[in-house]
């Protein structure tokens, strides 16, 4: 199931209701986002952000769904929670000019589900640092992952193992730096996805990860596996 499937389902059994459960996040559903937000004391601002999928998550209230149609379609035009689709990054090349200097700010994204280093599994991750300017965009795919794929489903996949964020180095063989040295790359269980793994021998090259992708794709981030096929563990917000 989709993450936007998922949201007009829980959205509907909460009593407020989507029309078709078709993962279009038409002015209806976002009507029905605003409703819960309000009855739930949420900003009501049409995003699906983490504080909204907790609440989804929880067990259906008696909110009684004419809650649902008090809000005139006009009203929730904007404020779509996809911004996502029109984010566009910069190539590879650019990535100076449009982030600034390597290592500069950066900011604590907060994750939606917890994560374990890679490296140390007895360490748990709670936040990880990236580029101010891909905070709110990373934060989203996460919140979708974490609406996606169940805790159990995450640790089979491997994508709650924590390989690395900020990492101001060169470019492996190269001298260009490396897009970690933004902030700007994520990478995840790197022992199963190693750099020079074919991505269809790769964890993250299996079907189950699809998903995991798209919600990273969905916000114009690229995965080097799905796009040079190889380095399955990265995902960045730059282009080739
Ligand atoms: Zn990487």
């Amino acid at each position: 199931m989709t993450f936007e499937k998922w949201l007009q389902s829980r959205l509907t059994a909460h009593g407020f209701p989507c029309g078709l459960i078709d993962g279009n996040i038409s002015p209806v559903t976002i009507a029905a986002l605003k409703a819960f937000e309000k009855a739930k004391g949420l900003k009501v601002d049409g995003v699906a952000d983490p504080l909204v999928v907790e609440a989804l998550r929880a067990s259906s209230s008696t909110v009684p769904a004419a809650i649902a149609a008090t809000l005139p379609p006009r009203d929730v035009a904007e404020g779509v929670a996809a911004p996502a689709a029109a984010q566009v990054w910069p190539r590879q090349k650019d990535c100076l000019s449009f982030y600034g200097p390597v290592g500069e700010s950066q900011v604590r994204v907060t994750l939606p589900f917890e994560m374990k280093l890679a490296w140390d599994k007895g360490t748990r991750v709670r936040a990880m640092t990236l580029h101010s300017k891909v905070a709110d965009s990373a934060e989203r795919a996460f919140v979708r992952i974490a609406a996606t794929y169940s805790e159990k489903e995450r640790a089979e996949l491997g994508i709650d193992l924590f390989g690395g964020s900020l990492n101001v180095r060169r470019m492996r063989g190269g001298s260009a730096y490396s897009m970690h040295s933004w902030g700007i790359a994520i990478d995840f269980d790197p022992k199963r996805n190693g750099l020079n793994t074919p991505f269809a021998k790769a964890r993250l090259g299996q079907p189950d990860a699809v998903p995991f992708w798209e919600a990273w794709e969905a916000e114009g981030w690229v995965s080097l596996g799905r796009a040079w096929g190889r380095d399955a563990m990265h995902v960045q917000a730059a282009r080739l």
